[in-house]
């Protein structure tokens, strides 16, 4: 569900590509329920703020994008954080992404410079919600489909992974015991250095509002 909103967004610092920041939606009871999201865009000369709700979690926040109508308010934190941009000299980056983690995928392929190489592989629960994705470097996607465990595709697809010659970065967004398997396997196995990963867990299963700072990092 993709919502486009304008407001008092004069200034705001949107972070950069696959940056995130908490939104706001009221609840009942007076209540208000605050989850992070992703800037897919951000026009600041039209002050418009571009965010694509995934309807995959069983949550307030989703049963809210799932019933916004036009006219529906809601706020957003003063600034979003930094997202992500390759490591200095990094001739490729390797992408690990399920349907939520998309919107960043998106962004920051947009960002790519040409000459660069982007091998992404990304799971969705429905082949029909793959999304068309640009860039200028030369990008090479794998769709996965979701079948058993959420992002069991996308652990058995980093176990089958090599990395490109030269230096290079590791992205992983996804759920957070498949960010944690695939994150092992990168450093383990493939041997990529820790400088050269980027994770973040995007939701944890059976945990309502889990923490955007989990990166995986308490298991060196
Ligand atoms: C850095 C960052 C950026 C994010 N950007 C986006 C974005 O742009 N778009 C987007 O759609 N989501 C994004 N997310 C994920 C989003 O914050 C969570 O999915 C959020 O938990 C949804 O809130 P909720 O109130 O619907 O569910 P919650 O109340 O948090 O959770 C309710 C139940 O749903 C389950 N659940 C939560 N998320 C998912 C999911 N994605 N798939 C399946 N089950 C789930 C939980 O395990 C729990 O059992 C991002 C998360 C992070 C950390």
């Amino acid at each position: 569900m993709r919502i486009v909103a304008t407001g008092e967004l004069d200034g705001w610092n949107d972070g950069g590509p696959g940056a995130h920041f908490k939104v706001f939606v009221p609840a009942p009871d007076d209540e208000t329920v605050m989850r992070t999201y992703t800037v897919r865009d951000f026009d600041p000369d039209e002050g418009r703020l571009t965010i694509d709700f995934g309807l995959h979690a069983d949550g307030p926040m989703t049963r809210w994008a799932r019933s916004a109508a036009v006219g529906d308010r809601f706020a957003v934190a003063g600034e979003a954080r930094p997202g992500y941009a390759p490591g200095a000299g990094a001739r490729w980056c390797l992408l690990f992404a399920d349907h939520c983690a998309l919107p960043a995928v998106s962004a920051v392929l947009e960002s790519l410079p040409a000459g660069m190489e982007a091998i992404v592989f990304a799971e969705v629960t429905d082949a029909a919600d793959a999304t068309e994705l640009t860039s200028a470097a030369e990008v090479s996607t794998a769709w996965l489909v979701e079948s058993g465990r959420p992002c069991a595709e996308l652990v058995a697809a980093a176990g089958n992974a090599v990395l490109p010659e030269g230096p290079g970065d590791v992205w992983i967004g996804c759920e957070a015991g498949a960010m944690r398997d695939i994150r092992r396997h990168v450093l383990g196995a493939l041997r990529l250095p820790r400088e050269a990963l980027h994770s973040r867990a995007y939701w944890k299963q059976n945990v309502e509002n889990h923490s955007d700072h989990d990166t995986g990092s308490d298991e060196e």
